[in-house]
């Protein structure tokens, strides 16, 4: 920890005096964006990456395309996503309205998994299902997939113009500049009793070696603040999953070094339900404290419980 700093806390505007240090982000010399540190705020625990980058700067990187070469995709990485895709949506069905015909906006669809599990886990319920997806060659096979499915590309959050009843926003509130304007944006896209289901990492910086380009780091206390602040109604929010490198004794490392190899051989030839029992006994869904992720159900406040 170092001394004083002088910037506020984007979500609940105290001061944040204390500093750590920003894992990989002194490594991308000669790129757009750069991070020197992290401050914590005092108040509601929100990490948020300095110096703190305005939206533009943030948009004219991830239009440079160097975070997608970054990221890098292969076919494991693939199927662990399409396995948290089907948790996400599982975690919504008990919140959902029965007998509902539903407007669907995916914010960052990635590969598209969420449309599958969306068609497989509420059939003939999709009125509409928009996505927004960034990178060209994934939205063009994710407007392929489900034939006959209401799927439509929309091109940001701006351009969204319905009012839908389940929102999905996976590990995308880490990237942004302004949390409360992003998470006013989902109040105003959301129907009168929709949910918006938000998924980002749980404080990163204190586990992995390399956060790069992620600007906010929450805590279920940060997040609470953020409710309070945009005066949104929490219907859910907890940590959850598992890093298979996380500190533990040998056997315990052993163990997770052999499912992960199983799990990257299943993925690469196995049948469904083995990839995903695996991927299950790398990764531990389970609300677990602390956990590595935070799942944050939201709802507008007129929404009764
Ligand atoms: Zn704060």
């Amino acid at each position: 920890m170092t001394a004083a700093n002088p910037q506020s806390c984007p979500v609940c505007g105290a001061s944040a005096p204390n500093e750590v240090n920003y894992p990989g982000g002194n490594t991308r010399a000669g790129q757009s964006l750069q991070f020197t540190g992290i401050a914590i705020c005092d108040t509601c625990e929100l990490g948020f990456a300095l110096p703190r980058p305005p939206q533009a700067a943030l948009d004219r990187f991830y239009a440079s395309g160097i975070y997608w070469t970054e990221v890098g995709r292969n076919l494991p990485q693939v199927m662990h996503e399409k396995a948290q895709c089907e948790q996400r949506v599982a975690a919504c069905l008990p919140l959902i309205e029965k007998a509902q015909q539903l407007r669907v906006l995916d914010v960052g669809a990635g590969h598209g998994w969420t449309v599958d599990w969306v068609a497989r886990m509420l059939p003939g319920r999709i009125a509409r299902f928009d996505f927004i997806e960034p990178d060209d060659d994934a939205a063009k096979s994710i407007s392929n997939k489900q034939p006959g499915f209401p799927l439509q590309r929309v091109h940001s959050m701006s351009d969204a113009s319905d009012h839908y009843d389940l929102i999905f926003l996976n590990h995308v509130l880490e990237h942004v500049a302004d949390p409360l304007a992003m998470i006013a944006r989902i109040t105003e896209l959301l129907a009168p009793n929709g949910i918006a289901y938000i998924e980002m990492p749980h404080a990163d910086y204190r586990f992995k070696s390399d956060v790069f380009p992620h600007t906010l780091f929450f805590t279920p206390a940060s997040l609470a603040m953020l409710a309070r602040k945009t005066g949104i109604t929490q219907l859910a929010c907890a940590t959850f999953g598992r890093s298979p490198d996380e500190p533990g004794p040998a056997w315990r490392r052993r163990i997770n070094w052999v499912l992960q190899r199983l799990f990257v051989l299943a993925a690469r030839h196995g049948v469904w339900l083995v990839q995903r029992a695996l991927d299950h006994a790398v990764w531990d869904y389970r609300p677990r404290e602390p956990g590595i992720w935070l799942r944050w159900i939201i709802a507008r406040p007129s929404r009764a419980n």
